[in-house]
């Protein structure tokens, strides 16, 4: 136990200290994204008030970073190891901040809040980094491109879940865009003349549910129909349908690809329309959890008296993260940290109230503090990344 503690008693503290301090401030950025929601790539006010905050507490914050308009850069900090923790803050549509990025954001910039006291003493190069569009388009890619993550020796980060599980892997992720195209025509008087599409695309979405049945274990796909035509008594011209497919690595993802194609052109072929299918946004890849990250963050959650919730189920392999490219690239944590809200889970109503009640300000509070002692362990003992 003590051979993990990468931190001093002070430093330890201190942190402690700091964010209860800060606690008012950090649960009402939290609150404040949670109850004002923007989608991926439209998170202007959330970027800004992470910013603000950081800020206003020495950090030097560069806002619209790395060609983003709603990505920030918030710099502390002049030498030792490079330390980033990502800020997530997008909602998802319909449903709010339904997978608690609000939990993530006040995390992060907690984090910050609670090292910039002493981060010179520290020796810690830290970047708290406004990552956008993290459920859709994969807003870590494009900072990833940009070069966000270069000279960095560590990228952490939380997310609220229902159960604690601080190495979770995560499964490969492809959006695909599905449009069928038809003619149309008099659904009465000449439907003989027209090719349905919405027919297409509900061939399609039939095949894929036959197909569910002989996939590999956690090969997924799942979709809507965003486009079912405009008029009943007008046969559809046009349709267009929205896939994710999923699996655990690269091999089982084109597979699926393979498989999951040949559905939908099968159906284009039944029905006499065109599909044409365009993936959207980057490819997620799974994480890689960092070991000497992951018991570097459990040590800090034990010495801040947090006790560990896992899934009573086991550790299942689910939903998918932007996060797990950069884990590919650079060593990472993706801590997902318990709320109260079973069985709620994320992408429900009830998780985006559990991202706001007690339990999930208290997650939030534990994940700066955990954050932070983690960044100083690196910090104190960079070795633990080659671990
Ligand atoms: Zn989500
Ligand atoms: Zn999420």
């Amino acid at each position: 136990m003590a051979s993990m503690t990468n931190w001093t008693e002070e430093q330890l503290d201190a942190v402690t200290t700091r964010v209860e301090g800060l606690a008012p401030r950090l649960v009402a950025l939290s609150h404040a994204i949670s109850a004002d929601p923007e989608l991926a790539y439209a998170e202007h006010r959330a970027a800004a008030r992470c910013a603000d905050l950081l800020e206003e507490h020495a950090f030097v914050v560069e806002r619209g970073a790395y060609g983003q308009p709603t990505a920030f850069a918030a710099r502390l900090g002049g030498s030792g190891p490079h330390v980033v923790v990502c800020a997530e803050y997008d909602a998802l549509p319909g449903v709010g901040h339904a997978c608690g990025h609000n939990v993530i954001a006040a995390s992060a910039v907690g984090a910050g809040l609670a090292l910039a006291p002493f981060i010179e003493r520290a020796g810690l190069r830290l970047t708290i980094l406004g990552t956008p569009a993290e459920e859709v388009g994969g807003g870590k890619v494009d900072l990833l491109k940009a070069g966000a993550f270069e000279d960095v020796d560590a990228a952490l980060m939380m997310h609220p879940t229902p159960f604690d599980d601080y190495a979770p892997k995560a499964l490969a992720i492809e959006e695909w865009r599905v449009v069928y195209r038809g003619r149309a025509s008099h659904a009465s008087y000449a439907p003989e003349l027209g090719i349905n599409a919405l027919d297409g695309v509900v061939q399609g979405y039939t095949a894929l549910a036959m197909l569910r049945q002989h996939l590999r274990p956690l090969q997924q796909v799942h979709g809507v129909i965003v486009d079912g035509g405009a008029a009943a008594n007008v046969v559809p011209e046009r349709a267009e349908a929205s896939y994710y497919l999923r699996a655990v690595d690269a091999d089982d993802l084109a597979d699926l690809r393979e498989r999951a194609r040949a559905c939908l052109e099968g159906a284009a072929t039944a029905t006499g329309t065109t599909v044409e299918i365009t993936p959207e946004g980057h490819v997620y890849e799974p994480i890689d959890a960092h070991p000497g990250l992951a018991a570097a963050f459990t040590a800090a959650c034990a010495a801040i008296g947090r006790p560990y919730a896992p899934d009573p189920a086991g550790e299942p392999i689910s939903g998918s993260t932007d996060f797990g490219n950069v884990s590919q690239l650079v060593p990472g944590l993706h801590a997902d940290m318990a709320v109260d809200s079973w069985p709620a889970v994320n992408h429900q109503h009830e998780f985006a109230a559990a991202c706001v009640s007690e339990s999930g300000d208290r997650t939030m509070l534990d994940g700066a503090k955990a954050l932070a002692l983690t960044a100083l362990a690196v910090a104190e003992d960079p070795a633990l990344l080659s671990r």
